[in-house]
């Protein structure tokens, strides 16, 4: 990404730390940790057992998956607020609410603060965090854009990490908030994006590129629709006409593929496992800044998509399709002269049998 210059740290790799406080106090439903167990490119045994060379030990501070809880597991916080916690990646998981309209009460935090006894939020968390964090990062679309928590007349004036902090916000080391959207995220983009984070703070790789929306560019550079397992049907007009069907593109049933940018069909699930359109789910556009408002109702064609669907079902796809065949048939599904089956051979082979 141009603009803003990151300085990693040189020459600490092979002793080096580095902590991830990850806040699942956000708005939203723990969903990317939860997809996180399931990453096997890198695994999450991978990223904390060190098995990656040249990688940094990595310690992953999640309330989710810690052993420890209240104030054991409080300790970690209160030293990477102190400055005792060096270096750490922040990461959010959840939209930020609006404290400023939570009336009497509060719309989401963790811990107690000691002198008032009151839970501290999550935005006082963001505040006294943030500016000590080498690098910030929002995991999943409630933390990046907002998301569910976030939709049109919700009460807590939920926004993304990046409408809370600004824009043009950069963490102590000069670095961009990292946004990881998806609801949740891919797991294999969880762990391989924190794993590029953690080699640059230890100075073993370049700063990682991200597109205008803070995205990890070579993730989110196709949309799921190049990607999909059923753009060859999409491509000659042929949709499916019943849920259910085991093959055919989902777009009349509302799929947004075509207008999403995710690479969750090329890279699966689960250990390359699925993928939403691959295995019969349509595309929700879940990754997207506009998600969910903008792509309501989400099972519903609306009228481009019927539009491109009829052009393509009744003009071009099925006479490509005809025509793909008919090459297909007469030129490549047959041998080249020289080894096509026959009485004689004709490639000059002399016979031994
Ligand atoms: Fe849950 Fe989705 Fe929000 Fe992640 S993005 S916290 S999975 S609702
Ligand atoms: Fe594109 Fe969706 Fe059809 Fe796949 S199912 S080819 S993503 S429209
Ligand atoms: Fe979300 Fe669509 Fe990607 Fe599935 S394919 S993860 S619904 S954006």
């Amino acid at each position: 990404m141009s603009g803003v210059e990151f300085s990693p740290r040189q020459n600490q790799t092979e002793q080096h730390v580095v902590h991830v406080l990850w806040m699942t106090s956000g708005l939203g439903c723990d969903g990317d940790t939860v997809a996180m167990t399931a990453a096997t490119s890198p695994s999450l045994e991978d990223l904390l057992g060190r098995t990656i060379p040249g990688m940094p030990g990595v310690v992953i501070y999640n309330p989710l998956l810690a052993v420890e809880y209240g104030e054991e597991f409080m300790k970690a916080w209160y030293e990477a607020e102190a400055g005792n916690l060096d270096p750490f990646i922040l990461v959010l998981e959840g939209a930020v609410p609006n404290e400023e309209i939570n009336g009497d009460g509060h719309w989401s935090g963790f811990g107690v603060d000691p002198v008032s006894g009151q839970p501290i939020t999550t935005n006082e968390w963001i505040d006294r965090l943030a500016p000590h964090a080498a690098i910030v990062m929002a995991v999943g679309t409630c933390a990046t854009y907002g998301g569910v928590p976030a939709m049109k007349n919700n009460p807590t004036g939920a926004m993304g990490l990046r409408d809370y902090l600004g824009r043009t916000w950069t963490s102590r080391l000069g670095h961009p908030i990292v946004n990881l959207p998806g609801c949740p995220a891919q797991p294999d983009n969880i762990t391989e994006t924190l794993l590029y984070l953690v080699l640059q703070i230890a100075g073993t790789t370049q700063q990682i590129d991200l597109d205008e929306q803070g995205r990890p560019a070579w993730l989110f550079q196709r949309t799921a629709h190049e990607v999909c397992n059923r753009a060859g049907f999409a491509d000659h007009g042929d949709y499916a006409d019943h849920l259910g069907d085991d093959g055919r593109c989902l777009v009349k049933f509302g799929c947004k593929g075509p207008v999403v940018k995710c690479n969750v069909p090329a890279r699966g699930w689960i250990n390359g496992i699925g993928g939403c359109p691959n295995v019969g789910g349509i595309c929700m556009a879940c990754t997207m800044p506009g998600f969910p408002d903008k792509y309501l109702p989400l099972m519903d064609t609306g009228a481009k998509g019927k539009v491109v669907a009829a052009a393509s079902r009744f003009a071009y796809g099925p006479l490509l399709k005809k025509l793909r065949n008919q090459t297909m048939k007469r030129r490549y599904e047959v041998e080249p002269v020289w080894r096509r089956p026959g009485a004689e051979l004709t490639s000059g082979y002399a016979r031994r049998w």
